[in-house]
């Protein structure tokens, strides 16, 4: 599988689109993002777990889809994971799309976000139609304790968007989709008051490095 020196799983002119890490095949579909993270890897390298995932343009469904089916022919994931170098709310339709391919064969899938989806795509109804596709789980990367800090460090378009996550994963819970917060271990975080949101949110509460050393990832 390996070309030029580059790691490669399924290649759609030259563009990873998916790859395989910890068990799990993810999903490289975007490299928008409505955020600008300090931390943002796409900052600093186009690489995750020694796979290129700088992406030329967007890859269609029908390019995923393939790439799915080549990856599951090489073997069994423990889920599929929507995480890249961009956030994949912004690509709402195809994200709807893959849950539902992947729902009738019982692959288990997971939506790593910003939770901006809501924001992103105003006029729908964002986490039932996640729910209603079938969606098992969301890593919401809420990053801080409170809005300041996070609008330091994340940057976000939305200047609402910190509630706004913990909005987008209350609707998780009800919605009975398996919902973790995420945040970073950074001095000015306060990870007590990180743990007491989650809890309150009835999300799973979840710290992460700056960077992962295993992966050179921040987000999965
Ligand atoms: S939300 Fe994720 S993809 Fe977007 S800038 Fe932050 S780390 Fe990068």
């Amino acid at each position: 599988m390996e070309k030029s020196g580059r790691k490669k799983s399924f290649s759609g002119n030259f563009m990873n689109i998916t790859y395989r890490a910890k068990g799990n095949i993810y999903l490289n579909i975007t490299s928008r993002c409505p955020s600008d993270c300090a931390f943002c890897l796409a900052k600093f390298t186009d690489k995750v777990y020694g796979y290129d995932l700088k992406l030329a343009r967007e890859p269609d469904l029908d390019e995923v889809l393939g790439g799915l089916e080549l990856a599951f022919s090489e073997g069994p994931a423990a889920e599929v994971v929507f995480v890249g170098l961009g956030e994949p709310s912004v690509r709402l339709d195809l994200v709807l799309e893959v849950v539902r391919w992947c729902r009738p064969r019982r692959i288990r899938t997971r939506l790593v976000t910003n939770g901006h989806g809501q924001l992103i795509n105003p006029e729908r109804e964002v986490v039932r139609e996640l729910a209603l596709a079938g969606l098992n789980a969301v890593s919401i990367s809420l990053v801080a304790h409170n809005p300041e800090v996070y609008n330091q460090v994340c940057r976000p378009l939305f200047s609402n968007g910190f509630s706004e996550a913990v909005r987008f994963a209350q609707e998780c819970v009800s919605s009975g989709i398996e919902t973790e917060l995420t945040f970073i271990d950074l001095p000015e975080v306060d990870i007590e008051d990180c743990r007491n949101i989650a809890e309150r949110t009835g999300a799973r509460f979840r710290l992460r490095p700056l960077i992962d050393e295993d992966s050179k990832e921040v987000r999965a």
